[in-house]
């Protein structure tokens, strides 16, 4: 018996080099009064290292469910959730919040930044759970700005920053505890079309230096940016294959029109 509990527990071990997240059969209900939303319906999936994944689907397919339970701010009703081989979906609420502040970003779609607080403080907010210095907090903060390229307006507040650029605050505040994975619902849905792909630019470099995004759109023009696509429909999982011909979003910039020239 305990051999068998010990090689279930290696092979968990074992497959964690490979799989950062592994999903398996995992269902979500939410109750509602009397009635029950099965917005999860039996959900499989394994993301490595590395990926870049586009999760599509209609609205009301279980997009966001299934990314909050990715970011460990729900659990699942039924199944599995392990994240770099740790069973999460037993953990409590302080467990889960520990392992959001340290593996996971998040952005949304509505950038949520706190709005009477400049860039810079609203990027080196997640890091005061980190107990560093006050030094090194704000040394990370800037380096956070500077990868999204907006070092020279880290003194502004959200209101003097475009919907773009505060969306770039938005991802450098996601990095700044530099996470295992960036997860991202609608990153691009209250932007135009050159500013989204201005973010998905980004995103791509950031893959290209070894982080693993998943990202939620309804767009395809959006998702094909990434490396895969994940497609829900009625909670479940209708589609999973690689992107073709990907474009390369600093490629495409070149020859889309800024908005000042439209
Ligand atoms: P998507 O992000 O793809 O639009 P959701 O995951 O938000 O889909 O929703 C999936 C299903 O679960 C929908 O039927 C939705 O109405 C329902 N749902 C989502 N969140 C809740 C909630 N907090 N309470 C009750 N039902 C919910
Ligand atoms: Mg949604």
């Amino acid at each position: 018996m305990a051999t068998t509990l010990q090689s279930a527990s290696e092979a968990d071990g074992a497959r964690a080099f490979a799989e950062l997240i592994r999903v398996e059969d995992v269902h979500k209900y939410y109750e509602l009064g009397e009635t029950r939303v099965h917005a999860l319906r039996g959900v499989t999936v394994s993301i490595a290292p590395g990926e870049f994944v586009a999760i599509m689907g209609a609205s009301g397919s279980g997009k966001s469910t299934f990314m909050n339970l990715l970011g460990c701010l729900d659990r699942a009703s039924s199944g599995r959730y392990l994240l770099q081989g740790t069973d999460v979906s037993q953990l409590d609420k302080k467990a889960l919040a520990s392992i959001r502040n340290r593996k996971l970003g998040f952005v949304f779609q509505g950038f949520n930044l706190l709005s009477r607080t400049t860039a810079l403080e609203n990027v080196e907010l997640p890091t005061l759970y980190a107990r560093l210095p006050k030094e090194e907090r704000l040394q990370r903060a800037k380096e956070s700005l500077q990868l999204v390229g907006l070092g020279e307006r880290m003194e502004h507040f959200p209101s003097q920053l475009s919907g773009g650029q505060q969306q770039r605050v938005a991802i450098a505040r996601a990095l700044v505890n530099r996470p295992s994975i960036l997860l991202a619902d609608e990153p691009t849905g209250n932007l135009d079309s050159r500013t989204s792909v201005e973010i998905m630019q980004i995103f791509q470099t950031l893959n290209e230096s070894g982080l693993t995004l998943v990202l939620v759109t309804h767009e395809p023009d959006v998702a094909r940016f990434a490396k895969r696509t994940i497609v829900f429909r009625d909670g479940k999982i209708r589609r999973d294959e690689p992107v073709k011909d990907r474009p390369r979003a600093a490629e495409m910039l070149k020859t889309m029109p800024t908005v000042e020239e439209d």
